[in-house]
């Protein structure tokens, strides 16, 4: 089994070639000195029973389990898209409040006030979007493989990476989302 070369999505330059047994993510170099200090790493080699086991589970008896979590997320990113008028007003409605609770109503820095919240607001919608497109491939990659795999040996080991990788990603997204969202 050759080492797959899969790039970090956010450092690119980076190969994915390490798992942290605590958050249970396949990560690079640069991830583990940003997020990972002192937690317990393996290299990605060393730790392909613990991925194989889980991608074992996703793709049999945990299916559904799965599924009901991902459905939960796009549930929750599809209310949050349809809501985004009724979020608007309640940016505008906070902005109003905080206007009001300010001691010098000075129009600058209302405006400024603004200006930051409508950035937020806009980033958030950026990331909601960017969430609702993994979890959806994320979805269809594990219904085709359904289909077509009957053995985790089926699959080759760099595509059990992407995809293990993949599934994190989509169910932390979530956790992402509800954090930012307390953030505005
Ligand atoms: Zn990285
Ligand atoms: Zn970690």
């Amino acid at each position: 089994m050759a080492e797959p070369i899969i790039n970090c999505g956010q450092h690119t330059n980076e190969i994915l070639n390490l798992f942290c047994c605590k958050c249970e993510e396949v990560i690079c170099v640069h991830c583990m000195i940003d997020n990972h200090q002192k937690h317990e790493m393996k290299h990605l080699f060393d730790a392909r029973k613990v991925i194989q086991g889980q991608l074992k589970r996703i793709l049999t008896t945990e299916h559904e389990h799965i599924t009901g979590k991902i459905k939960e997320a796009k549930d929750f990113v599809s209310n949050e898209l349809s809501d985004s008028d009724t979020d608007e007003k309640q940016v505008c409605e906070h902005i109003e409040k905080s206007a009001e609770s300010a001691k010098n109503k000075i129009e600058s820095q209302t405006k400024d006030l603004i200006d930051n919240l409508k950035t937020k607001y806009a980033t958030y919608i950026q990331t909601v979007q960017a969430i609702v497109k993994t979890v959806t491939e994320t979805e269809t990659k594990i219904l085709e493989l359904r289909k077509s795999v009957n053995d985790i040996d089926d699959i080759e080991w760099t595509q059990q990476v992407e995809l293990f990788s993949k599934i994190k990603k989509s169910i932390n997204s979530l956790k992402t989302m509800v954090k930012i969202k307390k953030d505005i």
